[in-house]
């Protein structure tokens, strides 16, 4: 029997050179090659003949060589190698780019060509086609994996090795699924699932085994998660917190908490109080009143000695949540400070130095803050806000610096429960679902460019009122001449139609007393209108704003348009959310029309995931998301489901997964999960 774990060089065909080259695609052991998942997939069982060909086509023909191939070097000092091909039909030339192993290709041979018929001049060729020599053992006419490659690695090597390992292993390979699994969910065993995702017989094989792999990474990933959450966490000795009167604090708010509020905060009172870490998620819809509970969190943890933290993404934000709670904080004694980019160093260093001996409860600022040599007296809670913002590497570092205290995360982006369970599968999760009382529904249109001048009347009629006015435009935050170039045109645009008010621009890459100048004039109500990039997208508040105008609103995922939409409706007056868009799509007019329609960020949330699928979800990059093997979120969200339901299923049955018939799946878990899951 082979070991699996053995390493590739092992197999006939792998020497000490070529193993480094799969070592660069993180390939080390004949498991590892063996789950080295296709890309995608050529279908070659379809050959046609020279005579059939056409331009565009991608095809396999059955050809004899001509010759062996001439190699023509170009002025630029590009290798063309020519070989011209037959078959009973026809002849064609086959052309390839600076590749020399093309010269090892016999002559008056028979091989199979893989490539794309393009025209050069009056002539049809197939450009750098794959070649596989015609002999009694290749397994032609069948669908052919392609793989994803570096450099020097080539598909056939890839393909070969592959082959070789699943031939000489795939007899003891041994399930991984526990059987009741298999029968229950009618999936494909293991042996035939690798054989045909390398090399599917037909397309049918390739689903069947597709589907049971995809099942399985995801079932074992949310399988990892509960129980990270059910178990290891428990055993995190965390600081045990003592109940402690908070009617100091809720004495100075001027408003009663919400229900929702109230329960919250008994939800993280407990985990505080309890000897295990708080690892929880709070979500909360814009506006909700998050930040105050944070901050009665905080003092909690403050009346017991401990000093706490409070992350923003943006210092925007941080100086908001600062100016927010400190007014809170003086009147009963706690001691906060605000650390941002531009914090002057003087300052800085005081705070560094209060915080080293205890002179400041309570650290606000953006994750800056974790990048910093920040040392702390006692920390013991550690709260950051739009979680999703900051992506996993930055999560991970916060939990190095801050062992064993309390961690609560809040977000404001409310993730439909199937992704929930994924990115914030290890946490437990609070939910604050009801708004203050008094909130008014801020009125949204969709429009296109032909009531552009309406809309221009409307926001000057806003501003004659008294009222102020954001433009948002959907620009990367590339770079600062771009922005500041397309932001300009828009600037332009508005004063030119707007008269009579008070523009001002506002993106992420101004400097930061620049960008602070601005907000103060606008906050102040010296500045009417505000044209800007989504910087204004978190924690701005100024309740005398009440029209929000978004441009090319299409470029937008929902989620966020109603995030930004949060930034007016924030006083007594009626406000109004106006996007502007520029499609015809009928799934733009759907998106637009959930706008309209909803004022609930979780209904909100489950459509854009429905209508446009988690990659855009949370945008590129940012989503924070495992990478997978093979599972695919954007098509697999079905699977997920599924495999999230039987996940629950078992562990409510099987807590620890310590019965029998789960043994396969313990064991793989830890297998896969090593460092996770120490037990
Ligand atoms: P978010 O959840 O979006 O962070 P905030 O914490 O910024 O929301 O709260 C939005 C506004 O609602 C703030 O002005 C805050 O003072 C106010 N607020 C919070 N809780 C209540 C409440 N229970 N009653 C009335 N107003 C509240
Ligand atoms: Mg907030």
């Amino acid at each position: 029997m082979v070991d699996l774990n053995k390493d590739i060089q092992y197999l006939k065909g792998i020497g000490p050179n070529r193993k480094l080259l799969f070592n660069r695609l993180g390939i080390y052991t004949i498991n590892d090659l063996i789950t080295y998942f296709p890309r995608g997939y050529e279908d070659r069982s379809l050959f046609k003949t020279i005579s059939e060909l056409v331009e565009g086509d991608a095809v396999c023909v059955k050809v004899e060589t001509t010759s062996k191939v001439r190699s023509i070097r170009t002025r630029n000092k590009l290798m063309i190698y020519k070989l011209l091909v037959k078959d009973n039909t026809g002849v064609i030339t086959c052309i390839w780019f600076n590749n020399k192993y093309v010269e090892n290709i016999k002559a008056e041979h028979e091989y199979i060509m893989y490539g794309k018929v393009t025209r050069q001049g009056s002539e049809l060729v197939i450009t750098q086609p794959e070649y596989e020599e015609l002999n009694a053992n290749n397994k032609t006419g069948r669908i052919v994996p392609v793989y994803s490659l570096t450099e020097k690695m080539n598909q056939n090597i890839l393909r070969k090795e592959i082959s070789i390992a699943l031939d000489e292993v795939i007899k003891d390979i041994e399930e991984t699924m526990p059987e009741y699994i298999l029968e229950q969910y009618d999936l494909a065993d293991i042996k035939f699932a690798l054989q045909n995702i390398h090399f599917p017989e037909k397309d049918e094989s390739f689903f069947y085994a597709r589907y049971r792999l995809v099942f399985e990474e995801l079932l074992h990933l949310q399988l990892m998660l509960l129980l990270l959450k059910n178990g290891v966490k428990n055993r995190e000795k965390g600081i045990v917190f003592k109940n402690v009167s908070t009617d100091e604090i809720l004495n100075q708010l001027a408003f009663t908490l919400t229900n929702a509020q109230t329960r919250v905060l008994e939800e993280i009172f407990k985990d505080m109080e309890s000897d295990k870490c708080m690892n929880r998620l709070l979500q909360g819809d814009v506006g909700s009143g998050k930040t105050i509970v944070a901050g009665i969190s905080m003092f909690k943890a403050v009346k017991n000695g401990y000093q706490c933290v409070l992350m923003a993404p943006t210092a925007i934000l941080a100086a908001q949540h600062y100016d927010t709670l400190k007014n809170i904080y003086v009147s009963i004694g706690v001691k906060c400070g605000l650390l941002i980019g531009s914090t002057p160093k003087k300052e800085k260093e005081k705070i560094l130095e209060d915080l080293k001996n205890g002179n400041i409860d309570i650290l606000i600022g953006t994750h800056a803050i974790i990048e910093d040599n920040v040392v702390f007296k006692n920390l013991g809670l550690v709260i950051t806000d739009e979680q999703h913002r900051f992506g996993v590497r930055q999560r991970s570092k916060l939990s190095a610096k801050a062992q064993n205290v309390d961690i609560l995360i809040m977000t404001a982006t409310p993730i439909p429960r199937t992704l929930g369970l994924i990115l914030y599968g290890d946490m437990d999760i609070s939910v604050i679902d009801e708004l203050p009382p008094g909130r008014k529904k801020i009125d949204t249109f969709a429009i296109t460019k032909d009531k552009e001048e309406r809309l221009n009347k409307f926001i000057v009629k806003n501003v004659q009122e008294g009222k102020q006015v954001y433009i948002v435009c959907a620009l990367i935050e590339e770079s600062e001449s771009i922005i500041a170039k397309s932001l300009n045109e828009r600037y332009e645009y508005y004063s030119s139609v707007l008269n009579g008010c008070r523009i001002a621009v506002l993106h992420g890459r101004m400097k930061n007393t620049e960008k602070t100048a601005v907000m103060n004039d606008f906050k102040n109500g010296d500045i009417d209108v505000l044209i800007s990039t989504t910087v204004i997208e978190v924690g701005v508040d100024v309740p005398n704003a009440t029209l929000m105008v978004i441009e090319n609103a299409e470029r937008f995922g929902l989620a966020q348009l109603h995030q930004l939409r949060g930034r007016v409706g924030r006083g007594s007056d009626k406000s109004y959310c106006i996007l502007k868009y520029d499609s015809s799509s009928i799934l733009v007019k759907q998106r637009m029309n959930v706008m309209e329609k909803t004022n609930n960020g979780f209904e909100i949330s489950e459509k854009d995931l429905e209508l446009r699928g988690p990659g855009d979800f949370f945008g590129v990059n940012q989503h924070g998301l495992p990478d997978f093997k093979i599972a695919n979120l954007f098509t697999d969200m079905n699977v997920l489901k599924i495999v999230q339901e039987i996940a629950f299923k078992i562990l409510s049955k099987d807590k620890n997964l310590e019965a029998e018939e789960n043994a396969l799946l313990k064991k793989a878990i830890y297998m896969k999960y090593k460092g996770k899951l120490e037990l």
